[in-house]
């Protein structure tokens, strides 16, 4: 009977088979067969264990027990079949027309997320990383099976359907009105602005480009502005993001004439942002960027002897206090994305203040995109406000029915199904950094791929802090028609980067922020749900150029009661090591009583003066030390800082260096693609020889790229990336060695001394194995992890120094060494005693 079976089975199964494709039909059939052998599995089992039950405590006879026991094989065959049977048909869901595969097929499906996502999921999870998948295929399935089941054809559109059936059920709760009268547009305003877009094409880039400017809602303000700008010396301009706050009042100011008197600066919270705005800028005036128009960010001076419109991080302008305490170089200075109050904008309010004081030619823009602009205007001596009447279309707010528990698959389910089912208008989506955005376009590309002309074009375009800038001007690029761009952003889209033509926005609900617990002195970079404030700034983000939507990724619940009004300001949430350096060495030695808009805890602040006495950089009176001055010359971690001027007295200052650099660029060294994982393991496993840390590894990837005189088909052939940002920061911190006069010595075979010079300025991160296979810190005893990415993350040395903790699902060091208990002792006598 069974041999029967599988033979119906076969002739069956080479029927379905013919063209490799399924129908919705086939499906049914099959769910129909499996149905049946079940059936009869449960038949065959019911009998013999009937039998049993007969023969219970009965002395059999040969016979009787021979013909149980092939019953019972007959049974256990079955049993056997039936699993063959589903593996088969598992196979076999992979021939069916869902499109989003290709011939590489289950492997590809299954490789969704970026192996380190994956480890650190899975971790957690306890479960393989493709459970989850495995469980949605499952279901897809069925669902389509028993929606299309009856159906022999179908239509395009419910093919789609098919193909996208992981939907996410929406519902609208909510309508985002803008801060200004709602434009509803008419039939003939659209009609206009396609005529107008039309015409456009015909005129000339910068005429183009000029016209636009004349569009923005800052312009028709831009006499009245300059005139508030002439009559008050601090005024707070408060506007909708997009509306040219950025981009137009430096020009403004430039074209009135503030050149003449000196630089007109701007400051950006973000990298990025700081490089896109001034190419853009560069553009409208038609100058080279670097020429009239410049930028600044760490580690990267595009300016020049002509620059009179700079552009620059917040950061860069604390440091430019050491040099020119007054800014006597710049007749105007904007503060701009107030509103984020990072770190080092809080500090810079407290020091244009106090210059403003004896500056009085000075001006003093403060920008925002927010409303609550009473706050500021207040703590700048109740400095006028110049508000910028909104323009923003309506946004319908959607939340998900129910919570979901894997953002990154929510926001890709959603970006299809937006794609599929809206008319046309670009999707952005809010991730929280690098390495989700990559795992989220990878799988974007694996959903869409071999679907050919099924569905329109997704352009996907990507913008992170490490991305380069000719990459990130792809964001800008316009949209064709028929195609739909998918940006994915960090937080820097929130208010930093407009970014025309989206009409959807999808926002998971979270950001990367930093936090810190004086206490512990722990520091971590975590995942932490958005506020209030930063979800109604990402919504607005959909109604810039029509009415739009936002798809959260969350329930209604959850954004009336987990999310807070407002984003913690960061000063009061992180370490305040580097920044209490630069003020001392600023000369400003009462801390406590620095002008902060919210002051720091002064558990953080005390915090901070012990690291930095415990570091050699502060005397017992709270001085700046000769090597505390120097430390500040650096921009970079106080601990950081410290090793690279210790390094010298190890012999081994340019491998320091080399290790600073690399480390500098966060954990985007070591690549690794999903086809040619093994190839890139191998790859890396190679610069982890000698397993003494990552450390190591990092200088042993510059060096073996510098051997070849810096190829880029060296890093494409290892695996690696971001080197020729690594370089550069490199060769800056050479140049400020050089400065600081710490002689460059070398000696790379040194391994020790190279790690004892890591060690005296990472002290304060230290850690040892325990006996249950965690890691405690060695002061102030926490539990850690080493993070999987490390290439010591099996070998787990007994004590081990770390670069930087995160908290993704536990909290895991980043960059780990192997040291020795003794070099505690050695290196930092005043702060380890021998007994520990
Ligand atoms: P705000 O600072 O008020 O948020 P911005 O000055 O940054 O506004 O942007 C104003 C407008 O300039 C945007 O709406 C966008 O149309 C345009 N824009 C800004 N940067 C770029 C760019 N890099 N490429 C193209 N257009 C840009
Ligand atoms: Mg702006």
């Amino acid at each position: 009977e069974l041999e029967d079976m599988e033979r119906r089975r076969r002739a069956e199964e080479a029927e379905d088979k013919k063209g490799m494709v399924a129908t919705m039909r086939d499906i049914s059939r099959q769910e129909y067969l499996k149905k049946r052998e079940e059936a009869k599995l449960e038949e065959l089992k019911e009998a013999l264990e009937d039998e049993k039950y007969l023969f219970q405590g009965v002395k059999l006879t040969d016979k009787e027990r021979r013909d149980l026991e092939y019953k019972e094989q007959v049974y256990k065959l079955a049993v056997e079949r039936k699993k063959q049977l589903e593996e088969l048909e598992q196979d076999d869901h992979y021939h069916m027309p869902t499109g989003y595969e290709d011939e590489k097929g289950r492997s590809q499906k299954y490789e969704v997320l970026t192996q380190r996502y994956r480890d650190v999921e899975a971790e957690e999870k306890q479960e393989t990383p493709w459970a989850q998948q495995e469980q949605f295929e499952a279901e897809q399935i069925k669902k389509a099976a028993s929606k299309f089941g009856a159906k022999d054809r179908k239509s395009k559109a419910e093919s789609y359907d098919y193909v996208f059936e992981d939907q996410i059920e929406f519902i609208v709760d909510q309508y985002l009105a803008g801060s200004g009268p709602e434009v509803e547009e008419t039939k003939e305003e659209k009609l206009k602005r396609e005529r107008e877009a039309r015409e456009a094409e015909q005129r000339s880039e910068f005429e183009q480009i000029q016209e636009a400017r004349k569009l923005l809602p800052m312009f028709p303000y831009r006499d009245d502005l300059l005139k508030a700008v002439e009559e008050h010396q601090v005024i707070i301009i408060v506007g909708e993001t997009g509306s040219g706050k950025t981009t137009q009042i430096p020009q403004y100011l430039y074209e009135a004439g503030y050149g003449k008197l000196g630089k007109i600066g701007c400051t950006q919270p973000r990298r990025v942002a700081a490089m896109s705005v001034a190419a853009r800028v560069a553009q409208e005036m038609g100058v080279k960027l670097g020429n009239e128009v410049g930028y600044s960010i760490r580690f990267e001076d595009c300016t020049s002897d002509k620059t009179l419109v700079k552009y620059m991080t917040d950061g860069m302008l604390l440091r430019e206090f050491l040099g020119e305490p007054d800014l006597a170089s710049y007749s105007c200075m904007m503060v701009d994305e107030a509103h984020e109050r990072t770190l080092h904008t809080d500090v810079l309010f407290g020091l244009v203040k106090d210059i403003a004081r004896f500056r009085p030619d000075l001006k003093l823009l403060i920008s925002s995109a927010t409303l609550d602009a009473e706050k500021f205007s207040e703590y700048f001596d109740f400095a006028p406000i110049f508000r910028i009447p909104g323009r923003r279309y309506p946004v319908d707010i959607l939340y998900t029915k129910a919570p979901e528990a894997d953002y990154l698959h929510a926001a890709v389910v959603t970006t299809l199904q937006i794609h599929v089912s809206q008319p046309a208008g670009d999707v952005l989506i809010f991730l929280t950094g690098q390495e989700e955005i990559e795992a989220c376009e990878e799988l974007l590309r694996q959903r869409t791929r071999g679907m050919g002309s099924k569905i329109g074009e997704l352009i996907i375009a990507p913008i992170y802090a490490n991305l380069p800038s000719d990459m990130q001007a792809k964001i800008f690029e316009p949209t064709p028609p028929g195609a739909r761009k998918v940006v994915i952003a960090t937080n820097i889209a929130e208010t930093s980067l407009t970014i025309d033509g989206i009409k959807y926005v999808i926002d998971p609900g979270f950001c990367k922020q930093n936090s810190y617990n004086p206490r512990t002195g722990m520091e971590s970079l975590q995942v932490t749900p958005i506020s209030k404030a930063s979800a109604l700034q990402r919504a607005g983000r959909a109604g810039r150029t029509a009415p739009g939507k936002c798809f959260r990724l969350y329930t209604a619940w959850a954004y009336q009661h987990e999310l807070e009004d407002n984003t913690v300001p960061e000063i009061q949430r992180t370490n305040l090591g580097n920044v209490v350096l630069l003020l001392k060495s600023l000369g400003i030695n009462d801390l406590i009583n620095f002008d902060f808009m919210d002051p720091p805890p002064t558990e953080t602040m005390f915090r901070a003066l012990e690291q930095l006495y415990a570091l050699g950089a502060l005397n017992d009176k709270g001085e700046l030390t000769t090597l505390g001055r120097k430390m500040a010359e650096f921009p970079v971690d106080p601990m950081l800082a410290k090793m690279i001027i210790q390094s010298q007295k190890y012999g081994v200052s340019e491998e320091v260096a080399t290790i600073a650099a690399m480390v500098s660029i966060g954990g985007a060294v070591f690549y690794r693609p999903k086809d040619k994982a093994v190839h890139a393991d191998n790859a890396h496993k190679a610069f982890h020889r000698g397993n003494v840390g990552d450390h190591i590894a990092l200088m042993n990837v510059f060096n073996g790229w510098a051997e070849t005189n810096f190829a880029s088909q060296w890093c494409f052939e290892n695996f690696v990336r971001s080197m020729k940002r690594a370089r550069d920061i490199r060769d800056q911190l050479l140049g400020l060695m050089d400065r600081c006069e710490i002689e460059l010595v070398s000696n790379p075979q040194d391994v020790e001394a190279i790690r004892k010079a890591i060690t005296s300025g990472f002290f304060y991160h230290t850690a040892s194995l325990q006996k249950n296979g965690s890691y405690r810190t060695v002061k102030n005893p926490q539990t850690v992890h080493i993070h999987p990415s490390s290439g010591l993350s099996e070998i787990m040395p007994r004590w081990l120094v770390y670069h930087e903790l995160v908290l993704t699902t536990k909290e895991y060091m980043r960059v780990v060494s192997e040291i020795k208990p003794e070099w505690l002792v050695e290196i930092a006598p005043h702060y380890y005693s021998k007994k520990e």
